[in-house]
């Protein structure tokens, strides 16, 4: 089959790594970047750090709002949709370039394929909800990641062309797992990110200096640090991000355990937009490749996030997770984390009270190695799933779906 796989963020360039050499193995792949992310930290460093084949066509197309973006990218796409006549449009996730890639199969009358069809927050304020919504009922093919994600097909009638095929993110984790389980990557890390952010003060200890004072060398110890990832539209409001930094400044323990804060552009942008100061102990750094983030959230004393990523690989390395969410999509990560991974949202209270019983700073070094030394993630098969179902000739549309296609 001749398949245009349209990606444009970070998240979607990692899932692509992790599809790609299945998906080329079986399939001509025709690749699309739309630049939703086009920095090199967002998204140009994945290319060489994952492997990830140049695309076919980059649309350059990022900032503006979200009507005016998803609109531009649906005007470029459709030329390159019909020039590359394909059989197939592939789209990841819950972004504006997902809908605007399943927007343009729809409208050339190619069927589309979703990967990571039927997750469900239930909150349609959210863009991602939307976005995956009506991504999942233009979609021909839906492969689904979880069973929750197939119940929730269900109940909106949506049962042909759904494939349950594990989750593809799982695959690439357990990939690059096996190159960052020893605990000594943390040395070159600790060193590239003295670089990374001035400021910095030496030690595990690791209290920020003040902002000011020459990087020196910074030490990172298992468990001796927490590792925090913010960038939903529903944390970038000033009360929100007052909220999740005093969370982030009860987990630095008043400066003593550094807390790493790799800022997504557009939060950088709201902390600076609210004027927020940013508490001792909490490191700010730009955002790090895929291996490092996966090594600094295998050997943390914790995670933080509001990443529905983050969230599932701090679940499979084993490491306490705080979801700093209201819900998940993810239900199946929290039920199966043992306690371990908890919705805490922006309840200050709530979050100190579970890092304090899941990350005690006297027990969380020797839990940290324990982890390490136990990881054993197996890939999903995912990849081979999607590729494999792809081979076949597109399930028949649903009822619903028939005879739209002229309005
Ligand atoms: N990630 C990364 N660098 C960072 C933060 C996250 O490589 O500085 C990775 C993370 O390990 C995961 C993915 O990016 O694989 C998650 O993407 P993101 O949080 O942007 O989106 P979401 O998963 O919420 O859609």
């Amino acid at each position: 089959m001749r398949i245009l796989s349209v990606v444009g963020t970070r998240p979607q360039l990692i899932k692509a790594a992790a599809l790609q050499p299945a998906l080329r193995a079986r399939h001509h792949e025709v690749f699309v970047d739309t630049g939703q992310h086009w920095d090199d930290a967002m998204a140009g460093s994945f290319f060489g750090e994952l492997g990830l084949a140049r695309p076919d066509h980059g649309l350059g197309i990022g900032g503006g709002g979200r009507a005016d973006q998803i609109g531009r990218m649906l005007t470029a796409l459709v030329p390159v949709v019909e020039a590359e006549a394909p059989d197939a449009i592939l789209v990841y996730g819950d972004t504006n370039s997902t809908l605007a890639g399943a927007l343009a199969g729809a409208a050339a009358g190619i069927p589309v394929a979703h990967v990571e069809a039927g997750l469900r927050s239930f909150d349609r304020s959210m863009p991602e909800e939307v976005n995956r919504v009506v991504a999942d009922h233009l979609s021909a093919w839906l492969f689904a990641p979880t069973p929750t994600a197939v119940a929730n097909l269900r109940a909106e009638g949506i049962v042909d062309g759904v494939v349950p095929v594990g989750d593809l993110m799982q695959d690439l984790a357990a990939r690059v797992v096996r190159e960052v389980r020893d605990p000594a990557v943390l040395g070159p890390i600790a060193r590239s990110l003295s670089a990374e952010a001035p400021g910095l003060a030496p030690g595990s200890g690791g209290a920020s200096a003040p902002a000011s004072g020459p990087a020196s060398g910074f030490a990172l110890v298992p468990g001796g640090y927490v590792l925090a990832t913010v960038h939903r539209a529903e944390n970038r409001d000033p009360a929100a991000v007052a909220g999740w930094l005093s969370i982030l400044a009860a987990a630095a323990l008043g400066g003593s355990r550094p807390v790493l804060l790799p800022l997504h552009p557009g939060t950088r942008e709201a902390v600076e937009a609210a004027h927020a100061p940013i508490p001792d102990g909490v490191v700010v750094l730009p955002p790090l490749g895929y291996r490092t983030t996966l090594a600094l959230q295998l050997h943390a004393a914790a995670v933080l996030t509001d990443s529905g990523g983050v969230q599932r690989e701090a679940a499979w390395l084993g490491t306490p997770c705080l979801v700093l969410r209201r819900a998940t999509e993810w239900v199946e990560a929290v039920a199966g984390s043992g306690g371990s991974m908890v919705v805490v949202g922006l309840d200050a209270a709530r979050a100190a009270d579970e890092l304090a019983r899941l990350a005690p700073p006297d027990a969380a070094p020797a839990l940290a190695a324990a982890r390490a030394g136990a990881v054993d993630l197996r890939p999903a098969g995912a990849a081979e799933a999607i590729a494999a179902a792809l081979d076949g000739p597109p399930p028949a549309p649903r009822a619903a779906d028939g005879g739209a296609g002229a309005r």
